[in-house]
Protein backbone atom coordinates (compact mmCIF):
# COMPACT_ATOMS: atom_id res chain seq x y z
CA UNK A 1 0.00 0.00 0.00
CA UNK A 2 1.08 3.27 -1.12
CA UNK A 3 4.85 1.75 -1.78
CA UNK A 4 5.91 3.99 -4.30
CA UNK A 5 4.87 7.65 -2.44
CA UNK A 6 6.24 6.24 0.11
CA UNK A 7 10.16 5.82 -1.34
CA UNK A 8 9.70 8.69 -3.42
CA UNK A 9 8.82 11.23 -0.21
CA UNK A 10 11.89 9.27 1.28
CA UNK A 11 13.95 10.36 -1.10
CA UNK A 12 12.64 13.65 -1.22
CA UNK A 13 13.70 14.80 2.21
CA UNK A 14 17.43 13.56 1.15
CA UNK A 15 18.73 16.97 0.25
CA UNK A 16 17.65 18.17 3.71
CA UNK A 17 19.45 15.54 5.84
CA UNK A 18 23.70 14.56 6.21
CA UNK A 19 26.03 16.68 5.97
CA UNK A 20 24.42 18.95 3.46
CA UNK A 21 24.42 22.65 4.12
CA UNK A 22 20.63 23.66 4.28
CA UNK A 23 19.83 26.78 2.05
CA UNK A 24 16.99 27.81 0.52
CA UNK A 25 17.78 25.61 -2.96
CA UNK A 26 17.80 22.58 -0.76
CA UNK A 27 14.46 23.44 0.27
CA UNK A 28 13.28 24.41 -2.95
CA UNK A 29 14.17 20.67 -4.60
CA UNK A 30 12.85 19.10 -1.67
CA UNK A 31 9.57 20.64 -2.44
CA UNK A 32 9.71 19.99 -6.19
CA UNK A 33 10.74 15.94 -5.49
CA UNK A 34 7.66 16.33 -2.98
CA UNK A 35 5.26 17.50 -5.74
CA UNK A 36 6.49 14.98 -8.19
CA UNK A 37 6.10 12.33 -5.66
CA UNK A 38 2.38 13.11 -5.25
CA UNK A 39 1.66 13.84 -8.71
CA UNK A 40 3.14 9.78 -9.53
CA UNK A 41 1.00 8.89 -6.54
CA UNK A 42 -1.86 10.52 -9.04
CA UNK A 43 -2.89 13.18 -7.20
CA UNK A 44 -3.73 16.22 -9.45
CA UNK A 45 -1.22 18.79 -10.04
CA UNK A 46 -3.17 21.81 -8.80
CA UNK A 47 -3.89 19.37 -5.44
CA UNK A 48 -0.27 18.78 -5.29
CA UNK A 49 0.91 22.27 -6.28
CA UNK A 50 -1.31 23.59 -3.56
CA UNK A 51 0.10 21.23 -0.99
CA UNK A 52 4.08 22.24 -1.60
CA UNK A 53 2.84 25.62 -1.40
CA UNK A 54 1.43 25.19 2.02
CA UNK A 55 4.46 23.13 3.39
CA UNK A 56 6.80 25.63 1.81
CA UNK A 57 5.29 28.75 4.09
CA UNK A 58 5.34 26.46 6.93
CA UNK A 59 9.02 25.19 6.37
CA UNK A 60 10.27 29.10 5.53
CA UNK A 61 7.83 30.44 8.21
CA UNK A 62 7.79 30.35 12.17
CA UNK A 63 9.27 26.55 11.87
CA UNK A 64 11.88 27.69 9.80
CA UNK A 65 13.56 24.53 8.43
CA UNK A 66 16.58 27.14 7.40
CA UNK A 67 17.50 27.35 10.99
CA UNK A 68 16.27 24.19 12.38
CA UNK A 69 19.17 21.25 14.08
CA UNK A 70 17.43 18.25 12.01
CA UNK A 71 16.12 20.14 9.12
CA UNK A 72 14.78 16.61 7.47
CA UNK A 73 12.79 15.66 10.50
CA UNK A 74 11.29 19.29 10.64
CA UNK A 75 9.97 18.66 6.91
CA UNK A 76 8.96 15.18 7.46
CA UNK A 77 6.85 16.48 10.55
CA UNK A 78 5.24 19.44 7.99
CA UNK A 79 4.62 17.40 5.51
CA UNK A 80 3.34 14.65 7.60
CA UNK A 81 0.60 17.31 9.20
CA UNK A 82 -0.19 18.64 5.92
CA UNK A 83 -1.31 15.12 4.40
CA UNK A 84 -3.13 14.43 7.78
CA UNK A 85 -5.10 17.36 6.81
CA UNK A 86 -5.43 16.85 2.89
CA UNK A 87 -7.07 13.59 4.08
CA UNK A 88 -9.83 15.62 6.29
CA UNK A 89 -8.15 16.08 9.76
CA UNK A 90 -10.03 14.68 12.35
CA UNK A 91 -11.47 11.21 11.97
CA UNK A 92 -15.11 10.95 10.98
CA UNK A 93 -17.39 8.00 12.82
CA UNK A 94 -20.58 6.47 11.00
CA UNK A 95 -24.16 7.98 12.52
CA UNK A 96 -26.11 4.40 13.04
CA UNK A 97 -28.45 5.96 15.89
CA UNK A 98 -32.55 5.11 15.28
CA UNK A 99 -34.58 2.95 15.73
CA UNK A 100 -33.61 1.27 13.32
CA UNK A 101 -30.56 3.22 12.12
CA UNK A 102 -30.32 3.16 8.30
CA UNK A 103 -27.10 2.83 6.46
CA UNK A 104 -27.00 3.40 2.46
CA UNK A 105 -24.24 1.81 0.66
CA UNK A 106 -23.35 3.10 -2.94
CA UNK A 107 -21.29 3.21 -5.41
CA UNK A 108 -20.12 1.64 -9.25
CA UNK A 109 -20.77 -2.19 -10.00
CA UNK A 110 -17.58 -3.92 -8.75
CA UNK A 111 -16.12 -1.11 -6.29
CA UNK A 112 -16.70 -3.58 -3.03
CA UNK A 113 -20.43 -2.74 -2.32
CA UNK A 114 -21.82 -6.35 -1.35
CA UNK A 115 -18.56 -7.11 0.61
CA UNK A 116 -18.04 -3.80 2.37
CA UNK A 117 -22.03 -4.15 3.72
CA UNK A 118 -20.90 -7.68 4.73
CA UNK A 119 -18.14 -6.20 6.61
CA UNK A 120 -19.55 -3.05 8.29
CA UNK A 121 -22.46 -5.75 9.22
CA UNK A 122 -19.38 -7.57 11.34
CA UNK A 123 -17.93 -4.23 12.79
CA UNK A 124 -21.22 -2.84 14.07
CA UNK A 125 -22.02 -6.36 15.70
CA UNK A 126 -18.91 -7.09 17.12
CA UNK A 127 -17.63 -3.38 17.87
CA UNK A 128 -20.86 -1.84 18.55
CA UNK A 129 -22.97 -4.96 20.04
CA UNK A 130 -25.85 -4.20 17.27
CA UNK A 131 -28.58 -6.46 15.93
CA UNK A 132 -27.69 -5.91 12.02
CA UNK A 133 -30.35 -6.18 9.05
CA UNK A 134 -29.00 -7.31 5.55
CA UNK A 135 -30.93 -6.03 2.87
CA UNK A 136 -30.38 -6.74 -0.35
CA UNK A 137 -31.67 -4.01 -2.95
CA UNK A 138 -29.83 -5.49 -5.92
CA UNK A 139 -32.59 -6.29 -8.39
CA UNK A 140 -30.81 -7.13 -11.44
CA UNK A 141 -28.25 -9.44 -10.81
CA UNK A 142 -29.26 -12.69 -8.53
CA UNK A 143 -26.05 -13.51 -7.86
CA UNK A 144 -25.52 -9.85 -5.59
CA UNK A 145 -28.85 -11.33 -3.35
CA UNK A 146 -26.75 -14.62 -3.02
CA UNK A 147 -23.90 -13.38 -2.34
CA UNK A 148 -25.27 -11.38 0.75
CA UNK A 149 -26.70 -13.86 1.67
CA UNK A 150 -23.73 -15.81 1.90
CA UNK A 151 -21.96 -13.18 3.62
CA UNK A 152 -24.78 -12.58 6.04
CA UNK A 153 -24.30 -15.96 7.06
CA UNK A 154 -20.53 -15.80 7.45
CA UNK A 155 -20.71 -12.69 9.91
CA UNK A 156 -24.03 -14.08 11.45
CA UNK A 157 -26.39 -11.08 10.48
CA UNK A 158 -29.82 -11.43 9.09
CA UNK A 159 -30.50 -10.87 5.66
CA UNK A 160 -33.79 -9.09 4.15
CA UNK A 161 -34.66 -10.20 0.51
CA UNK A 162 -37.51 -10.66 -2.33
CA UNK A 163 -35.84 -11.93 -5.06
CA UNK A 164 -38.96 -11.83 -6.97
CA UNK A 165 -39.86 -8.32 -5.90
CA UNK A 166 -37.88 -5.96 -9.00
CA UNK A 167 -38.58 -2.62 -6.75
CA UNK A 168 -35.32 -1.66 -4.21
CA UNK A 169 -37.87 1.29 -3.15
CA UNK A 170 -40.52 -1.31 -2.20
CA UNK A 171 -37.80 -3.41 -0.87
CA UNK A 172 -35.49 -1.47 1.77
CA UNK A 173 -39.21 -0.02 3.04
CA UNK A 174 -39.83 -3.54 3.79
CA UNK A 175 -36.69 -4.17 5.03
CA UNK A 176 -36.97 -1.41 7.38
CA UNK A 177 -40.31 -1.86 8.61
CA UNK A 178 -39.12 -5.86 9.49
CA UNK A 179 -36.11 -4.49 11.28
CA UNK A 180 -38.58 -1.95 13.38
CA UNK A 181 -40.74 -4.74 14.47
CA UNK A 182 -38.42 -7.10 15.27
CA UNK A 183 -35.55 -4.79 17.00
CA UNK A 184 -32.73 -4.62 14.93
CA UNK A 185 -30.37 -2.12 15.90
CA UNK A 186 -29.45 -1.21 12.43
CA UNK A 187 -30.57 -1.86 8.84
CA UNK A 188 -27.95 -2.08 6.22
CA UNK A 189 -28.32 -1.59 2.76
CA UNK A 190 -26.79 -2.61 -0.29
CA UNK A 191 -27.69 -1.35 -3.47
CA UNK A 192 -27.29 -1.83 -7.71
CA UNK A 193 -24.18 -0.49 -9.04
CA UNK A 194 -23.55 -0.66 -12.80
CA UNK A 195 -19.91 -0.17 -14.68
CA UNK A 196 -20.05 3.26 -15.17
CA UNK A 197 -21.84 6.21 -13.56
CA UNK A 198 -25.38 6.35 -15.32
CA UNK A 199 -29.08 8.32 -15.08
CA UNK A 200 -30.65 5.07 -14.39
CA UNK A 201 -28.50 4.19 -11.64
CA UNK A 202 -28.52 7.74 -10.15
CA UNK A 203 -32.01 8.31 -10.27
CA UNK A 204 -32.50 4.87 -8.68
CA UNK A 205 -30.44 5.28 -5.88
CA UNK A 206 -31.43 8.75 -5.33
CA UNK A 207 -34.99 7.43 -5.14
CA UNK A 208 -34.13 4.95 -2.03
CA UNK A 209 -32.43 7.65 -0.62
CA UNK A 210 -35.68 9.72 -0.46
CA UNK A 211 -37.84 7.17 0.61
CA UNK A 212 -35.90 5.91 3.14
CA UNK A 213 -34.02 9.00 4.51
CA UNK A 214 -31.04 6.90 5.88
CA UNK A 215 -29.42 8.02 8.85
CA UNK A 216 -25.71 7.60 7.04
CA UNK A 217 -25.32 7.10 3.42
CA UNK A 218 -22.01 5.98 2.24
CA UNK A 219 -20.10 5.87 -1.45
CA UNK A 220 -18.19 3.09 -2.24
CA UNK A 221 -14.99 3.18 -4.28
CA UNK A 222 -12.34 0.93 -5.59
CA UNK A 223 -8.91 3.01 -4.99
CA UNK A 224 -7.20 1.10 -7.63
CA UNK A 225 -9.20 3.28 -9.89
CA UNK A 226 -7.26 6.14 -8.94
CA UNK A 227 -8.37 9.41 -10.48
CA UNK A 228 -11.33 7.84 -11.79
CA UNK A 229 -12.19 7.23 -8.46
CA UNK A 230 -12.17 10.83 -7.27
CA UNK A 231 -14.51 11.47 -10.76
CA UNK A 232 -17.00 9.10 -9.82
CA UNK A 233 -16.47 10.37 -6.16
CA UNK A 234 -17.57 13.50 -7.53
CA UNK A 235 -20.29 12.77 -9.91
CA UNK A 236 -22.33 10.70 -6.94
CA UNK A 237 -21.97 13.35 -4.67
CA UNK A 238 -23.53 15.85 -7.04
CA UNK A 239 -26.86 13.63 -7.35
CA UNK A 240 -26.70 12.05 -3.15
CA UNK A 241 -24.96 14.05 -1.47
CA UNK A 242 -23.45 11.54 0.63
CA UNK A 243 -22.05 11.42 4.84
CA UNK A 244 -18.73 9.41 3.90
CA UNK A 245 -16.45 7.36 1.53
CA UNK A 246 -15.60 3.86 1.64
CA UNK A 247 -11.96 2.92 -0.21
CA UNK A 248 -11.77 -0.27 -1.19
CA UNK A 249 -9.16 -2.02 -2.51
CA UNK A 250 -6.38 -0.60 -0.68
CA UNK A 251 -4.40 -3.40 -0.13
CA UNK A 252 -3.64 -3.73 -3.63
CA UNK A 253 -3.62 0.15 -4.39
CA UNK A 254 0.53 1.13 -4.62
CA UNK A 255 -0.09 4.93 -5.15
CA UNK A 256 -2.47 6.52 -3.34
CA UNK A 257 -3.96 9.30 -5.45
CA UNK A 258 -7.88 8.34 -4.01
CA UNK A 259 -6.98 8.54 -0.47
CA UNK A 260 -4.88 11.43 -0.94
CA UNK A 261 -7.42 13.71 -3.50
CA UNK A 262 -11.24 12.67 -2.64
CA UNK A 263 -11.73 14.77 0.73
CA UNK A 264 -10.16 17.93 -0.89
CA UNK A 265 -12.16 17.18 -4.16
CA UNK A 266 -15.44 16.52 -2.67
CA UNK A 267 -15.46 17.66 0.60
CA UNK A 268 -16.43 14.37 2.42
CA UNK A 269 -14.66 12.52 4.40
CA UNK A 270 -13.48 8.68 4.30
CA UNK A 271 -14.95 6.95 6.81
CA UNK A 272 -13.58 3.28 6.09
CA UNK A 273 -11.36 1.64 4.08
CA UNK A 274 -11.06 -2.00 3.03
CA UNK A 275 -7.96 -4.06 2.90
CA UNK A 276 -8.92 -7.19 1.59
CA UNK A 277 -11.34 -10.12 0.54
CA UNK A 278 -12.07 -11.31 4.15
CA UNK A 279 -14.82 -10.11 6.65
CA UNK A 280 -12.34 -8.30 9.14
CA UNK A 281 -10.24 -6.44 6.28
CA UNK A 282 -12.38 -3.16 7.77
CA UNK A 283 -10.58 -0.20 9.06
CA UNK A 284 -12.13 2.77 10.75
CA UNK A 285 -10.26 6.23 8.50
CA UNK A 286 -7.75 8.13 10.63
CA UNK A 287 -6.11 10.93 8.14
CA UNK A 288 -3.06 10.97 10.81
CA UNK A 289 -2.37 7.50 11.23
CA UNK A 290 -2.68 7.37 7.74
CA UNK A 291 -0.05 9.85 6.84
CA UNK A 292 2.20 8.23 9.48
CA UNK A 293 2.07 5.33 7.62
CA UNK A 294 2.80 6.99 4.15
CA UNK A 295 5.95 8.80 5.92
CA UNK A 296 7.18 5.55 7.34
P1 LIG B 1 -20.01 -4.82 -5.75
O1 LIG B 1 -20.37 -5.16 -7.16
O2 LIG B 1 -19.77 -3.35 -5.59
O3 LIG B 1 -20.99 -5.33 -4.74
O4 LIG B 1 -18.59 -5.48 -5.46
P2 LIG B 1 -18.20 -6.82 -4.67
O5 LIG B 1 -18.42 -6.64 -3.21
O6 LIG B 1 -18.88 -7.99 -5.31
O7 LIG B 1 -16.64 -6.86 -4.93
C1 LIG B 1 -16.07 -7.02 -6.22
C2 LIG B 1 -14.79 -7.85 -6.09
O8 LIG B 1 -13.80 -7.14 -5.35
C3 LIG B 1 -14.98 -9.16 -5.35
O9 LIG B 1 -14.20 -10.15 -5.99
C4 LIG B 1 -14.44 -8.88 -3.94
O10 LIG B 1 -13.97 -10.03 -3.30
C5 LIG B 1 -13.33 -7.90 -4.26
N1 LIG B 1 -13.05 -6.98 -3.14
C6 LIG B 1 -13.91 -6.21 -2.44
N2 LIG B 1 -13.27 -5.46 -1.52
C7 LIG B 1 -11.95 -5.75 -1.63
C8 LIG B 1 -10.76 -5.28 -0.97
O11 LIG B 1 -10.76 -4.42 -0.07
N3 LIG B 1 -9.57 -5.80 -1.38
C9 LIG B 1 -9.51 -6.74 -2.37
N4 LIG B 1 -8.30 -7.19 -2.72
N5 LIG B 1 -10.59 -7.19 -3.02
C10 LIG B 1 -11.80 -6.71 -2.66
Amino acid sequence: MFDNLSDRLEGAFKSLTGDNKITEINVATSLKEIRRALVAADVNYKIAKEFTDKVKEKALGTENVLKAVKPGQLMVKIVQDELTDLMGGQSVGINVKGEPGVVLIAGLQGSGKTTFSGKLAKYLKEKRKMKVLLTACDVYRPAAIDQLTVLAGQVGAEIYKEPENKNPVEIALKAIDFARQNKFDVVIVDTAGRLSVDEKMMQEISDVREAISPNETLFVVDSMTGQDAVNTAKAFNERINYDGVVLTKLDGDTRGGAALSVKYTVGKPIKFVSTGEKMDAIDVFYPDRMAQRILG
